[in-house]
């Protein structure tokens, strides 16, 4: 029985899960490198549950209710209470590993783990835990509370007792699933991925303006937002480390990142959560930096 779920990473994935779990009445242990983390996930989370309040999507009740179920802490150990622990942090290999690593000595016996990544190998992060049959992939898309779609991925160990679990997990989140074998970035971002950074090419390369570019995307391939205007979106960060996942594990140039994106991480413009990327998000609208 699934009752009380812990949460690794306050950021726009882990908040947004939290969020989520919250409303469907469960406990929700969210967990980041530092209490500040951990405190500006919550009031995202508590911005984004009035928004919903102010639509009449949710009641003041069922908001002040869920935000009741949600506790923080800076510290691993507070998950030896969490049934299910879903890790998302931020999207590299060796900073997840050891999270496993510190993570495994304080979770009960039956515990369940699950990674948010959306690239790397859900059989590899499996085997540097404890329990690589009680392991999945189970990723979410952003923004957690709109999208419906969570792609539901077993490693090579995991267990099909464990798969219904998780299973039965989202469905009590009201998430439609969808299924794929562990290969790099999976379905979506396998599909995706590949689409922004030929986007980032088409701006490095000059063929088009950003505006021209996420325009061309929008009103000719009906997008509902533009490729750079996503790439912002997701984290260029996130959007670089996919690449080199995909790059890496197909072992084949058409996944090459586009240096240009390498660029922009190296400068810290991240996109929106960091208030620059392909777009300039200090003013009313965001302006294109190229
Ligand atoms: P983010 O940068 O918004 O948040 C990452 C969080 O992890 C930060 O709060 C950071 O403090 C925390 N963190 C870093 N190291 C940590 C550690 N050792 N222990 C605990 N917390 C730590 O990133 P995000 O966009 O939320 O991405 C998180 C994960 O979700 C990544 O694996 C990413 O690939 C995946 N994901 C992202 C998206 C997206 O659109 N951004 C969509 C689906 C999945």
């Amino acid at each position: 029985m699934v009752d009380t779920i812990g949460i690794i990473g306050a950021g726009q994935m882990g908040n947004g899960i939290a969020h989520v779990c919250a409303l469907a009445g469960l406990s929700v242990i969210l967990t980041d490198v530092s209490m500040e983390q951990a405190e500006k996930g919550l009031s995202v989370i508590k911005g984004n549950m009035e928004r919903q309040a102010s639509k009449g999507k949710i009641t003041d009740a069922e908001l002040s209710a869920a935000l009741s179920r949600i506790s923080l802490s800076d510290n691993l150990s507070a998950h030896t209470a969490s049934d299910l622990v879903i890790e998302a942090a931020v999207e590299n290999e060796s900073i997840k590993t050891a999270i496993f690593k510190d993570l495994c000595p304080h979770l009960k016996a039956n515990a369940l783990i699950a990674s948010n990544t959306s690239s790397i190998s859900i059989t590899r992060l499996a085997a540097s835990t404890d329990r690589p049959d009680r392991f999945m992939g189970v990723h979410f898309m952003n923004p957690v509370p709109i999208m419906k779609l969570v792609e539901l991925i077993p490693g090579i160990a995991t267990s099909d007792e464990t798969f219904e679990k998780f299973a039965a997990f989202t469905a009590k989140l009201d998430k439609t699933t969808a299924v794929s074998e562990d290969f790099p970035a999976f379905i979506v971002n396998r599909i995706l991925m590949p689409m922004i950074n030929e986007g980032i090419y088409t701006l490095y390369e000059g063929v088009g303006s950003v505006d021209a570019i996420d325009n061309a995307m929008m009103l000719g391939a009906n997008h509902p937002m533009g490729p750079l205007t996503l790439a912002d979106f997701i984290g260029l960060d996130t959007c670089l480390s996919i690449m080199q996942v995909l790059y890496d594990g197909l072992a084949d140039s058409k996944y090459r990142p586009c240096p240009l994106l390498v660029k922009y991480v190296e400068a810290g413009w991240l996109g929106r959560k960091t208030g620059r990327g392909f777009y300039d998000y200090g003013g009313d609208i965001p302006v294109p930096t190229r």
